[in-house]
């Protein structure tokens, strides 16, 4: 792989298969200190065809580099290069590259199979690029960051017959219709307006013809919030909001409900350490450490749910293909790649300091 390969040819320790492809290289400092700190970052891509025509646009169709995974892991790469060849720090710095981290929950996989007890970490960090932010802009903050994120899936079943006579069917179309208009209330009328929550059906798949209408119909939507408590209340009320109005029309319906990702919470100290590490490379006036909270989610949650730590988004607003991550026409910015190294560099050397 090429990674472990790339670590290994720069003489770093390599352990292989946390998470089935996880890869984490241990670099050690120039004394030997008694503190180690682990850095995490994503490797994977999107299924989703880049619709880019630059040379180094994706070559595969339904595969692309639309959240910048591509980019996150060079500058962690870089860094590890840079911290071996100069070791100008005391402790131990864990390099975790972590695969599978859109929607597949390996960041938890990582953590159940034993990463901080193989690999102790007195503090993780992560970092992610990020559009919405002026290019060269780091932004951070202490709390509550990027949201708790839950997937749903539905199945109404009615009873499917000719398109010309409802009256002999029980049409889960017009049936799913009424659910997703009433799972709007869960946000506008039944979560206190000062938290933030999302409730979103992402799609819907039912019918084959004009003239038939269906048995049943399938839909599956996103689920995100911040707080434990407004967690809990819109999974139980898209249970009851679901199943009540299918039953309601004469259908009956299935809910699967997945919780994938708590909350990004950053801890105090360590946004401090970071907003630091990120002032030295771009400058005090270009640190935000108290930037609103994104309703995106991250699996890096698992990790500073077991260890102390910080997440911080680099901006890249402003750049050429400068719209939205997981846009089919998105761009990883290259002239991030040293901000996102040297930011890694300063943070292990202000972290892990030599005496
Ligand atoms: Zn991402
Ligand atoms: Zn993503």
């Amino acid at each position: 792989m090429f990674i472990a390969d790339k670590l290994q040819s720069w003489g770093i320790a390599v352990h292989r298969g946390l998470a089935g492809t996880g890869v984490v290289g241990t670099v050690h400092g120039r004394d030997s200190g008694n503190r180690a700190i682990g850095l995490r970052t994503d490797m994977d891509a999107l299924r989703l065809t880049e619709l880019n025509q630059f040379e180094h646009a994706s070559k595969y169709p339904g595969r692309m580099h639309g959240c910048g995974h591509d980019g996150h892991t060079t500058m962690l790469l870089g860094a590890a290069r840079h911290l071996v060849q100069t070791r100008n720090f005391a402790g131990t710095v864990h390099c975790i590259f972590q695969p599978a981290e859109e929607g597949l929950g390996s960041a938890q996989r990582m953590v159940s199979e034993g990463l901080f007890t193989q690999f102790p970490c007195d503090a993780v960090y992560g970092l992610h690029n990020w559009p919405g932010l002026q290019f060269g802009t780091v932004g951070v903050r202490t709390g509550p960051m990027m949201a708790a994120m839950d997937s749903v899936s539905i199945e109404v079943t009615g009873k499917g017959g000719h398109g010309a006579l409802p009256h002999l069917v029980v049409d889960p179309v017009v049936i799913c219709a009424q659910i997703i208009t009433a799972l709007q209330t869960l946000v506008s009328r039944s979560t206190d307006p000062l938290s933030a929550a999302v409730v979103s059906i992402t799609c819907i798949q039912g019918g084959t013809a004009h003239n038939v209408i269906p048995a049943s119909v399938r839909m599956l939507g996103t689920v995100r919030s911040f707080s434990p408590t407004v967690r809990d209340a819109l999974e139980s009320g898209v249970r009851r909001i679901t199943v009540g109005v299918a039953q309601s029309l004469g259908a009956s319906a299935t809910v699967d409900y997945q919780p994938l990702a708590p909350s990004v919470v950053n801890a105090a100290r360590e946004v401090e350490v970071a907003t630091r590490a990120a002032a030295s490379v771009v400058g005090a006036e270009h640190v935000a450490n108290d930037i609103d909270p994104v309703m995106g989610s991250e699996d890096f949650a698992f990790m500073l749910a077991a260890r102390p730590g910080a997440y911080v988004l680099l901006g890249q607003a402003g750049s050429a293909n400068s719209c939205m991550v997981h846009n089919p026409q998105y761009d990883f910015d290259d002239r991030l790649l040293p901000i996102g190294a040297s930011y890694w560099v300063s943070l292990v050397e202000q972290e892990l300091p030599l005496e």
